[in-house]
């Protein structure tokens, strides 16, 4: 049987449910098919299961894309205010934990019973278990096959998101699809992903797994991240290190601040007047972890009494804690990766609308897109807002 509809959005999740509420409010007929057998799965795994759905500080600098300028007009269009104001709306508990990330007090389910409860309301239809098979465009608008017959729509949103966790669903549909209609995909990666080290880069640190920084300061070239940091049995992660994972390619010069709040010059000099007879390691583990400052010793700057070291010492061995060089070899890739980084080319949607400059009437919206954010709550955002300004005029 086939099916008619004004709008057919493809994925059920952030952007595509968003997308699908804002046109049913304008009286569109939507469809919104999904393949994995429940809606948003990727909001109810979020933020460690309390969805991080926004954050107080978005501005189009937290996003990593080929055009910088793409993601401006969309997400001043819809704002965190608007977000949080349909959050109040369904009286959803939230908080700020820490640098403007909002999260659910209780569950992110209670983000996605919110969004299906909107489609409800504007009679948005969502369908699981039904992938697509073929999308073809005619004079009307596009006719797609699903694994539950023919729907016909004259606007098509593609909102199949990016390659990360692929148990979740993830597919390489979107890209596949921008690419049957002649659009350009820029590169393809993993992003706020663990890094990977290798060979004797990884013996250095392997038995340190488990051991956490509460806040070091990773850099890349001129872009830097101050958070948490910790070290895994095939690397490094934490907060820092998935922030700089966006910014991070193999070959990349890779420098870690180990104590970025405090000059590790100035207390050792001071740590020496205090206690002169004490073992240079083991003053050291005062400042840093233990089994790290032990490590770092054994690596670099054997261990004496402190009495032994001159100043010009203690303060080069500082900077050389201040700009530690730790040599990843790749990353842990989609099966932990919070997102895609690159996607389908800016250039060839309009960034007001997310229209295709080449197909009238298709739409990429969310994830799919070349555009990511950092971690804290932009990923949705951009959901978010690429998926109302595509539901204003579909
Ligand atoms: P998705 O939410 O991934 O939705 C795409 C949908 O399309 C899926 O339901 C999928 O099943 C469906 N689909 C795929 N292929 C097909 C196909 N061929 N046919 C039909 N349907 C298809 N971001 C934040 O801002 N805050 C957080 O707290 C946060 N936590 C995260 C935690 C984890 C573990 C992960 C993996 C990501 C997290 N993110 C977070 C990132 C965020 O989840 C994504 O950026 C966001 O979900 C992207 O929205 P989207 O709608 O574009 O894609």
């Amino acid at each position: 049987d086939r099916v008619k509809v004004d709008v057919l959005v493809i994925g059920a999740g952030a952007a595509g449910l968003m997308c699908a509420i804002t046109a049913g409010q304008r009286g569109r007929s939507v469809l919104v098919l999904d393949h994995a057998n429940k809606p948003g799965k990727k909001i109810l795994m979020s933020g460690g299961g309390r969805c991080n759905f926004t954050n107080l500080g978005v501005t189009p600098a937290q996003y990593v894309s080929g055009n910088p300028h793409f993601a401006k007009s969309a997400l001043a269009r819809y704002t965190p205010s608007d977000f949080i104001a349909l959050v109040e709306k369904h009286r959803i508990a939230y908080h700020e934990k820490e640098l403007g990330q909002l999260f659910c007090e209780e569950s992110s389910k209670l983000i996605l019973r919110m969004l299906l409860d909107e489609c409800a309301a504007v009679h948005v239809r969502v369908e699981v278990d039904c992938g697509v098979q073929k999308v073809r465009k005619n004079e009307e608008g596009f006719s797609v096959l699903t694994a539950r017959g023919e729907v016909h729509a004259d606007s098509l949103v593609v909102a199949s998101g990016g390659l990360s966790i692929p148990s979740m669903g993830a597919s390489g549909f979107g890209y596949e699809l921008a690419r049957q209609f002649g659009h350009n995909i820029l590169a393809t990666r993993a992003g706020l992903v663990p890094l990977t080290l290798s060979g004797k880069h990884q013996e250095h640190y392997a038995d340190l797994a488990g051991v956490a920084l509460p806040v070091a300061e990773a850099r890349v070239g001129k872009r830097s991240f101050r958070a948490g940091l910790l070290f895994t049995h095939r690397g490094i992660s934490g907060p820092c290190i998935l922030q700089i994972s966006s910014y991070w390619q193999p070959g990349d010069d890779l420098r870690v601040n180990l104590s970025p709040q405090q000059s590790i010059g100035d207390w050792l000099v001071d740590q020496r007047a205090a206690r002169p007879a004490a073992e240079f390691r083991n003053v050291l583990g005062d400042l840093l972890p233990k089994r790290l400052a032990q490590r770092l010793s054994e690596l670099r700057f054997a261990s004496r009494p402190m009495r032994q070291y001159r100043d010009a010492e203690l303060r080069d061995i500082g900077d050389q804690l201040h700009d530690w060089p730790i040599v990843a070899s790749g990353t842990e890739g989609y099966r932990t990766a919070e997102v895609t980084l690159g996607g389908v080319d800016t250039d060839g949607l309009s960034s007001a609308t997310m229209q295709s400059k080449i197909v009238p009437g298709l739409y990429f919206i969310g994830e799919v897109v070349d555009v990511t954010g950092w971690l804290g709550g932009y990923n949705f955002q951009w959901a978010w807002a690429s998926g109302h300004a595509a539901g204003e005029v579909v």
